[in-house]
């Protein structure tokens, strides 16, 4: 097989002290939900969910039908899938045939999944989502009734396993009052079962973030994201994590991916000459300049057009002009000895260098994320210690 123009690596001993760092948070009880959606926020999901088994989670989230099969494909262990987002209705009897779970968030979808069940002659597992102030998907309180009452009548085809809804803004401290309320709402909606006696297996609200910003919402299951590849959501939780541990810094978690290239080519460049499209870059001196074989076609950011740097020989070297579509150039004067062929590294250490996620993004999840999970599904991952 030829190569790819990149590659990604991927730490076993990172993710598995991720997943112990979250569990002795969260206590020996909860289920860790492994949330995989977006090719494990870029990593890869099929590598991951392999590597997260390994690590000991046996319960995997996605975000559509389309990625819980990836997660079928690729479990070895008998783990458990949940999709808590899109389900195509005449996708419904292929997830109840393999066991998969999936959130109802509106009252049509009961009596489909249930004649679909009953047709099969299997148990449809079921999460009832609920509004309690995100308002993306959920079902409202005066709905939450009948939904129950469906339930039960219904319980030889329709399994309640879980009782959920999600934070909107866990990662900010400024979101308090939000966050309080919405756990007050899904404490009410669990009231209503408790008057009915309708009661899930399990109840699950808490994601990364809320388990530091809200650690009562811990309740039979989180669902973790960005903690487990490695990442605070934001500097307001890495915050309260030291002030929870008296510390005056801690590194807890470890950066699970690495990413890597070779240089393609490498020239000399004289003084008032451009580099690469347009005038973005002129040289005011003579310089030596590596090139590198991807672009933003490839997952690397055209944001760090002129910015940013990668590590070459364990030393910063600047990007210099755009980051074309699948090329770009960076300064290596400060180089002796390099080569073509040398391998360059873009996310991750070099002896005594290192390039974190955070110099791309400044540090906020939603950043971090978006980058990490525009990493093309194509380029090859590789599990490494
Ligand atoms: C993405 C997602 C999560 C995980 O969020 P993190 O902040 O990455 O832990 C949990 N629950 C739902 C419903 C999600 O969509």
């Amino acid at each position: 097989m030829v190569k790819h123009s990149s590659r990604i690596y991927l730490s076993q001993s990172a993710l598995t002290n991720n997943i112990n760092f979250i569990r002795k948070k969260i206590g020996p009880k909860p289920i860790i939900s492994s949330v995989v959606k977006a090719n494990a926020y870029g990593h890869g999901i099929r590598t991951f969910v392999t590597m997260a088994e390994k690590a000991g989670v046996r319960h995997f989230s996605v975000a559509s039908a389309w990625e819980a099969e990836e997660v079928l494909h690729s479990r070895q262990q008998d783990s458990n899938i949940m999709i808590m987002g899109i389900l195509y209705e005449e996708d419904i009897p292929w997830a109840i045939e393999n066991e998969i779970e999936f959130y109802v968030f509106n009252l049509d979808r009961l009596p489909i999944t249930m004649e679909c069940a009953r047709k099969i002659g299997k148990k449809a597992i079921i999460h009832l989502e609920v509004e309690t102030g995100a308002n993306r998907t959920g079902l409202q309180k005066n709905e939450f009734p009948e939904a129950l009452n469906y339930l039960k009548k219904y319980n030889a085809w329709l399994e309640f396993r879980g009782l959920c809804t999600h934070f909107g803004g866990a990662e900010s401290l400024s979101n308090r009052f939000k966050l309080d309320a919405q756990h007050k709402s899904f404490n009410e909606f669990y009231s209503i079962c408790k008057k009915k006696k309708i009661l899930p297996l399990h109840r699950h609200m808490a994601c990364s973030a809320a388990i530091f910003s809200e650690p009562s919402s811990i309740y039979d299951m989180v669902r973790i994201g960005v903690l487990q590849y490695g990442f605070w959501p934001s500097p307001d939780i890495y915050y309260m994590h030291l002030q929870e541990t008296g510390k005056a810094n801690d590194k807890p978690l470890k950066r699970i991916v690495t990413w890597k290239t070779d240089i393609m080519d490498i020239r000399h460049v004289k003084t008032g000459e451009f580099i690469g499209y347009g005038t973005a870059f002129q040289a005011t001196q003579d310089m030596k300049v590596a090139v590198l074989p991807l672009g933003y076609s490839n997952g690397y950011p055209r944001a760090l057009s002129n910015q940013g740097h990668v590590l070459i020989g364990g030393k910063k070297s600047p990007i210099v002009g755009l980051i074309n579509m699948n090329l770009f150039m960076v300064d290596i004067s400060h180089l002796d000895e390099v080569k073509v062929g040398d391998e360059v590294v873009l996310i991750g250490r070099q002896n005594k260098g290192v390039i974190n996620v955070s110099s791309f993004t400044n540090f906020t999840q939603l950043v971090n994320n978006e980058m990490l999970s525009r990493l093309p599904a194509a380029i090859p991952r590789k599990i490494v210690r």
